[in-house]
């Protein structure tokens, strides 16, 4: 794990990307935001994120998430954004802000019936596979109007937009139809059902000025902010 000093020069060189890209796009970039992805790396990089002014870090597990806000008080908004299991869903209503991997009806409804057991609303993107990517999570397109129908029926969530992560792929240019697909998906769906869908959570370290050039508002960033992930 990276020390404080070189969090703060890696999050200058991302703030620098993020800027060059949005300027290449013509966008504000104030309108995208950095998630830091905290998985499989200490509390330290969660309490780096909260020092920095950083307001929501990005877990992929329910367990790893629950240890770390146990020991981090710092505010911060939680966000899960790796899939879920049914048993799990439970604990991840109560201990995440916003699950940005909803990627299956069942998953849908069952975070609307727990969160409202627990009396409360919970945040939620639907995790869209838009490049098609057979080893991916995610509704595809054809599936994606009937989850979105479903959550803007749910008592308990509150749709606030789509996610993706972008095929393995060696071909540069598939993680950019990946993002354009979504980001065209995005407009359908807003049309269909006249009700707006404001996060498109996409772009990752490898792929985020892509993800911008497509429309990004969130890019999700782990290794070019603490380094490489030992697992
Ligand atoms: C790990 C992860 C990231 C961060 O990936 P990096 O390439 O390390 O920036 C982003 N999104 C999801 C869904 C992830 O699982």
């Amino acid at each position: 794990m990276i020390g404080h000093i070189q969090f703060q020069e890696n999050l200058r060189l991302i703030r620098q990307r993020i800027e060059q890209a949005c300027i290449e796009a013509g966008r504000d970039p104030q309108a995208v935001e950095l998630l830091p992805v905290t998985k499989n790396h200490p509390v330290d990089a969660v309490c780096f994120a909260a020092e920095a002014g950083l307001t929501a870090v990005g877990e992929n597990r329910v367990q790893e998430a629950q240890e770390k806000k146990a020991e981090d008080s710092g505010g911060l908004r939680w966000e899960l954004i790796g899939h879920l299991q049914s048993n799990k869903v439970k604990d991840a209503v109560a201990v995440f802000d916003r699950i940005q991997s909803v990627d299956s009806m069942k998953l849908l409804q069952r975070i609307d019936r727990l969160s409202g057991e627990l009396g409360q609303t919970m945040p939620i993107l639907l995790q869209c596979n838009s490049g098609e990517d057979p080893r991916k999570y995610g509704f595809l397109a054809p599936q994606i109007a009937e989850a979105m129908e479903s959550a803007l029926q749910a008592e308990h969530l509150r749709l606030e937009g789509l996610m993706t992560i972008a095929p393995l792929d060696e071909d540069p240019d598939s993680a950019r139809r990946a993002f354009r697909a979504l980001r065209i998906l995005r407009g359908e769906l807003e049309e269909r059902f006249a009700h707006p869908l404001p996060v498109l959570s996409m772009g990752m370290t490898g792929d985020l000025e892509a993800a911008i050039a497509e429309g990004s508002t969130q890019i999700r960033v782990g290794t070019a902010l603490y380094g490489n992930r030992d697992v």
